[in-house]
C-alpha cells in the first residue's frame, strides 16, 4: 500500500494506492456516511460495500450527470438527515466521482468527502486533484466546483471487472503525465505496458503511483487552472473537440489528441520527429488509436475547437511537448491547426 498525500488552498487529500474497499469502514463512520455509486459498479463490487450503510443508486452515462440528479441527490441527503458532518463517498467512475463532489461540496456548504474510483480513468485522474461537476447545456463539466476529496481509496483489484477498452482509455491519462511531465514514467511504460495492462500488482501501482504523484504536485501550484494545471490539458484541445463530434470516448478521443498535438510540437521546432514516433507507438502499443477514421469530418472538429474556445474567451492556445516528460503552453493559428486536423486522417 502506498499513500500519496495532496495538500491543496481547498483542502487536503489522502491517496491510499492498493486500499481495499473492503477497508471502507476505517475512513468514515459509517453510520453517518452514505454511498453514490451507479448500477453497474453496484452489479459488480455492491458486495464488497460496508454492511448496513445507506446506497444511493444513479443511472449510467453522461446523461445523468446533471443538475436534476443533483437535485434528486440533495432531496435524497435531507430525507436521510444527513448533514456536514456526514461523508458521502462516490464509488463509481469519473461521473459518479464528478457527481458525488459536486453534491458533498454545495449540500450544506460543504460535507465530508470520500471517493473509491472504480474505472483506471477514475483512479488516475477524475478522483483527484478536486475538479467536481456536472454537464449543462450540452457543455461538459461546466458548473462544478474545486475542492479536494478528504480520502480516495485506489482499489486495483476493481478494475478485473473493467471492459477492457475502458481500461485502455484510462491509460492515455497515464501517458500523458508521461509525456508532459515524467519521462521515466514514459520510458516505463515504453517497457512494461503489457503486465500494466494485465494488471500486474507492481506495474499498475507504479505507472499509477508515479502519474498521481505528478498530478498532486502541479494541482498543489495551481489548484484552479490559471497556470501549471493547464499542462494537464495536452491532448485535450483537440481530443475534446473528436470526443463531441465522433462519439469517441474520452481515453480513445484523448489519445488520437496527443498525436495531434505532437505533430503540432514538431511543426512549432519544439519536438523532434523521434519524440513523436515514440508517444504515436506507445498509444499504439497500447491499443489506444492514433488517427481519424478517413470518413469523419475534419471541418466539424476543427469548428468545435474553435467554438470551446470562443465559449472560455481565449485565444488558441494548446499544451505543446518541447521533449518527453517537458510541456509548455503555447499558442497556434487556425492554419497550424487545420494542418494538424488533415494530418490526422
Ligand atoms: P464512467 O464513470 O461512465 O464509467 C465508465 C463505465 O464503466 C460506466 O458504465 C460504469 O458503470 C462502468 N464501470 C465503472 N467501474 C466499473 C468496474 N469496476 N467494472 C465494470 N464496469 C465499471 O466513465 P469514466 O471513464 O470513469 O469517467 C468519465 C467521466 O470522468 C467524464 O464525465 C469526465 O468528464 C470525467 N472526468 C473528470 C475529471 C476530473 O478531474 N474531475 C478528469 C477526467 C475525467
Amino acid at each position: 500500500m502506498r499513500i500519496i498525500e495532496l495538500h491543496g488552498k481547498t483542502g487536503d487529500s489522502k491517496i491510499v494506492l492498493g486500499e481495499s474497499i473492503e477497508h471502507l469502514s476505517s475512513y468514515c463512520d459509517t453510520a453517518n456516511s452514505v454511498i453514490i455509486t451507479d448500477a453497474n459498479v453496484r452489479k459488480v463490487c455492491g458486495s464488497k460495500f460496508p454492511n448496513g450503510m445507506e446506497v444511493i443508486e444513479l443511472g449510467t452515462g453522461e446523461g445523468n450527470k446533471t443538475l436534476e440528479t443533483v437535485q434528486l441527490l440533495y432531496s435524497r441527503l435531507l430525507e436521510l438527515g444527513l448533514d456536514r458532518s456526514s461523508t458521502l463517498v462516490g464509488i463509481g467512475g469519473g461521473i459518479v466521482c464528478d457527481i458525488s463532489g459536486f453534491v458533498a461540496t454545495t449540500f450544506m456548504r460543504g460535507m465530508k468527502c470520500g471517493f473509491v474510483p472504480t474505472t483506471l480513468l477514475s483512479q488516475v485522474d477524475a478522483s483527484i486533484g478536486g475538479k467536481n461537476g456536472v454537464n449543462f447545456n450540452g457543455y461538459k463539466n461546466i458548473i462544478g466546483t474545486f475542492r479536494q476529496p478528504d480520502f480516495v481509496l485506489c482499489d486495483f483489484e476493481l478494475l478485473a471487472t473493467l471492459p477492457e477498452r475502458e481500461l485502455r482509455c484510462g491509460f492515455a491519462e497515464i501517458v500523458k503525465h508521461g509525456a508532459i511531465s515524467d519521462a521515466a514514467l514514459f520510458t516505463y511504460l515504453e517497457d512494461n505496458h503489457k503486465a500494466a495492462l494485465s494488471l500486474k500488482k507492481t506495474a499498475i501501482e507504479k505507472v499509477l503511483h508515479d502519474a498521481l504523484v505528478a498530478k498532486a504536485r502541479v494541482v498543489e501550484r495551481d489548484e484552479t487552472e490559471h497556470g501549471e494545471r493547464m499542462k494537464l490539458n495536452f491532448g485535450h484541445t483537440v481530443g475534446h473537440a473528436i470526443e463531441r463530434i465522433t462519439r469517441l470516448p474520452h481515453g480513445e478521443a484523448i489519445s488520437i489528441g496527443m498525436v495531434a498535438e505532437a505533430r503540432l510540437s514538431v511543426a512549432k521546432g519544439l519536438l523532434t520527429e523521434k519524440d513523436a514516433g515514440r508517444l504515436h507507438a506507445l498509444l499504439g502499443n497500447i491499443g489506444l488509436p492514433t488517427a481519424l477514421d478517413a470518413k469523419c469530418d475534419k471541418t466539424a472538429i476543427i469548428d468545435a475547437i474553435r467554438k470551446d474556445k470562443k465559449k472560455r474567451n481565449a485565444k488558441l492556445r494548446v499544451i505543446l511537448l518541447e521533449g518527453i516528460g517537458e510541456a509548455k503552453v503555447s499558442e497556434i493559428t487556425e492554419a497550424d491547426l487545420e494542418v494538424a486536423i488533415h494530418d490526422l486522417c
